[in-house]
């Protein structure tokens, strides 16, 4: 690897992005790619940029060092991951500042949260893996079943780069713990942090049974998803990525889990401003936003949906607030919005913004962002649009920016109209103090994951997954892991 930034402490020399069986390897083609620090449009890394050649020795690797690995008991693979999850916290503020300069996600907001996250899920995995059971089945007279859960073998993961160390500890700690062996792609413009906790990994894990390889979707990612002994691709990233995958897989009757986009609604009643709630409802509203993280969230709760009789309080507030967040330099304790990832999803949500503008759009804060051109850094100010109907672009597609499309609503039905009214369904917010409106509404809103007075990330434990277009399958918690990283194994005995 070579450097170009010295205030953040980049993986070390040696580590190419390409580790097979234990050792880091350079592409077999030789070829390399950039990474970027959003902030500045500056030069971060250089690393190695994998080809079908790469991946097909990583899988080769990971097919050999299986029958081993699945052998070994859970307990055993279990404190591996408490392991690493105990070195990443040793190690936290360093992967944290490159997590920070990589994806251009605020230091003190985002970047550290996640890497606390990313410990805490291995060591959540490496606690309750020994949770793999089986049951069973009393058949009559000296006949019985037993099932076992087996693992389904190489494990191919995709990841995008909004939160890459989080999703990279997350699907290790699914696929080793179930007794996988893997082959992590990071995204390739946030690899560098993911390189980090490999670093970390390289003698805990038996040679061959982790393995990583960094390069383009393309390059890299499809064959990957397309290669015959990759018993199944865990995708986390977009809509159009996500059927390709889906379409690979099929081609083999493989498995895929799919983690895709969202467009989710925020809905707030009038008693949840009141003068006692309205301050929680308005941070509740902005947290659901992820303005903080450039509104770059598969769960960003980018629809807001405010009753028509506490829209004024409500919208003067929520844009009061969201003014006085400071935008930056990512790695500036200061900072609480960073920068958007690249070039392309920053021309994306410009024009997204001006599309919205110039179709009529009531802009509440925000204007349209500095040109591509001449930006210094790829620093988007919150944008918050009214006046736009729901079958506007900016109100149906996933801008994965900070924009957020706000509304005022009278009639439930209506609102519960709204919120469904997107081929996505990953999560929803609900702002009410009144249990039975809570219990009503989060009945008739179709998504995975619903937050009633709460609008947090993940927590370990919680079973995540989207309805709809925003996925197949979930993770996260044990149960989802056990469900999507094993097959059941029966066995009939006649004693
Ligand atoms: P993306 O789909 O462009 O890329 C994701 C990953 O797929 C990257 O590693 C990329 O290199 C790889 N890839 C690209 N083309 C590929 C191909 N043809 N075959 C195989 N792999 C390929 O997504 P992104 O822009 O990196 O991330 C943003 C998207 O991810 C958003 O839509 C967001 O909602 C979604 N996301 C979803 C969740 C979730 O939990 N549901 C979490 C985070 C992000």
């Amino acid at each position: 690897m070579s450097t170009a930034n010295n205030s953040v402490v980049l993986p070390a020399a040696g580590i190419t992005g390409l580790f097979v069986n234990g050792e880091w390897r350079t592409p077999a083609n030789g070829k390399t790619m950039v990474v970027e620090n959003p902030c500045f449009r500056s030069p971060l890394a250089t690393i190695g940029a994998s080809d079908k050649d790469d991946v097909d020795s990583a899988v080769a690797a990971a097919k050999a060092s299986f029958p081993a690995w699945r052998r070994l008991a859970a307990r055993a693979r279990g404190a591996m991951l408490i392991e690493l999850g105990n070195r990443i916290t040793a190690h936290q503020e360093e992967i944290a500042r490159v997590l920070a300069a990589e994806t251009g996600n605020a230091l003190r907001t985002q970047s550290r949260p996640e890497t606390q996250s990313a410990a805490e899920v291995l060591r959540y995995y490496g606690g309750t893996i020994a949770e793999q059971k089986g049951e069973t089945l009393p058949l009559g007279p000296g006949l019985f079943s037993y099932t076992t859960r087996e693992p389904l073998g190489v494990v191919g993961a995709i990841i995008p780069w909004n939160s890459p160390l989080v999703l990279a500890a997350v699907k290790i700690g699914m696929a080793l713990g179930t007794g996988n062996t893997l082959i992590l792609k990071p995204a390739e413009d946030a690899p560098l942090a993911v390189l980090k906790i490999a670093e970390l990994a390289a003698d805990i894990f038996p040679a061959g049974v982790f393995n990583i390889v960094t390069g383009s979707g393309i390059e890299a990612g499809a064959p990957l998803s397309t290669n015959e002994d990759v018993a199944k691709v865990s995708f986390t990233g977009s809509l159009e990525v996500g059927k390709l995958i889906a379409h690979a897989v099929a081609d083999r009757i493989g498995r895929a889990t799919l983690e895709l986009g969202g467009k989710s609604p925020c809905i707030v009643y009038p008693d949840a401003a009141t003068p006692e709630h309205i301050d929680a409802t308005v941070n509740g509203i902005i947290a659901a936003m992820r303005f903080a993280r450039q509104g770059q969230s598969c769960t960003a709760g980018s629809r807001l949906y405010v009753h028509k009789s506490v829209w004024d309080e409500v919208m003067t507030r929520v844009v009061g607030k969201v003014r006085e967040l400071r935008i930056g330099d990512a790695l500036d304790e200061n900072t609480d919005i960073g920068a958007i990832i690249n070039i392309e999803r920053y021309t994306e949500v410009r024009n997204f913004i001006k599309e919205a503008i110039d179709s009529g759009a009531e802009v509440l804060t925000g204007s349209v962002p500095a040109s591509p051109e001449t930006a210094k850094g790829f620093y988007p100010e919150p944008v918050i649009v009214t006046g736009v109907d729901n079958s506007w672009r900016v109100c149906k597609e996933e801008v994965f920016g900070p924009v957020l499309v706000a509304l005022p609503w009278e009639k439930e039905e209506e609102v519960i109209q709204w919120a469904n009214d997107t081929v996505y369904g990953l999560a929803a917010y609900v702002f009410t103090n009144d249990l039975t409106t809570a219990l009503r509404v989060t009945e008739q809103i179709d998504a995975g994951w619903l937050q009633v007075n709460r609008a947090g990330g993940q927590i370990p434990g919680m079973s995540y997954g989207g309805a709809k277009r925003s996925g197949i399958g979930a993770e996260y918690s044990i149960e989802s892991a056990l469900e999507s990283y094993t097959s059941r194994k029966s066995v009939t005995i006649n004693v």
